[in-house]
């Protein structure tokens, strides 16, 4: 079944090993925050750091595997119609807006939204690391500055991942202007059984 997280909302949900979870993009342009913990115990959780170094790439795609910080396999990346997204940027949090766009007063966040989400599963906001930023254009210019660009998605866009373990994954309509063209957009997913044939999605 094809769910839908609203602008700037996130949720968190159980994927068993052997499903698989797609991220649908349904208009374009929009980021969304992935973070993984094994379900069997938060201090498991999926790790850039580890992913970078096996994978020895900053952009990840399709056959790219997702490690935790144990160094096991949590996710592989099985289709990917983008082939852009960020691994190295924490989720916008209440600081990203106060320090980098000098917001005062409160602004929605990947961070709040993964935390509140992830309460009801025991994980406090402290576990939250790096998250994999799906569909977040960043660019790596040679003397190493970052640049953070519209995303590549285009409406209908997708990727998809299946379990290697059983997992508790947070998600969210990431909340920041930068990373989504300055207009604040839908995340949807759907959630496949080993077996099943996943139900075509249609193009908005
Ligand atoms: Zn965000």
């Amino acid at each position: 079944m094809r769910q839908r997280i609203g602008p700037q909302c996130g949720t968190a949900f159980e994927l068993a090993a052997g499903h698989t979870l797609r991220v649908i993009d349904p208009d374009g342009e929009q980021v969304a925050d992935l973070i993984a913990f094994s379900r069997a115990s938060p201090d498991e959780w999926l790790s850039s750091g580890r992913t970078l170094d096996y994978n020895n790439t900053i952009y990840l795609t399709t056959g790219h595997v997702l490690y935790s910080n144990r160094s096991t396999s949590m996710l592989t990346i099985v289709e990917d119609t983008v082939g852009r997204h960020d691994f190295l940027y924490t989720p916008c949090s209440p600081e990203t807006f106060s320090i980098i766009y000098k917001t005062t007063g409160h602004h929605p966040s990947c961070f709040e939204n993964l935390a509140g989400a992830l309460r009801p599963y025991g994980i406090a906001p402290d576990r939250i690391p790096t998250t994999f930023n799906i569909f977040m254009n960043v660019d790596v210019a040679p003397d190493g500055t970052l640049a953070i660009h519209p995303p590549r998605s285009k409406p209908g866009d997708s990727i998809t991942l299946r379990a290697e373990m059983d997992l508790v994954v947070g998600l969210t309509a990431c909340s920041a202007e930068m990373s989504n063209n300055y207009r604040f957009k839908p995340i949807e997913f759907a959630i496949t059984g080993p077996g099943e044939t996943s139900l075509p999605l249609p193009k908005p």
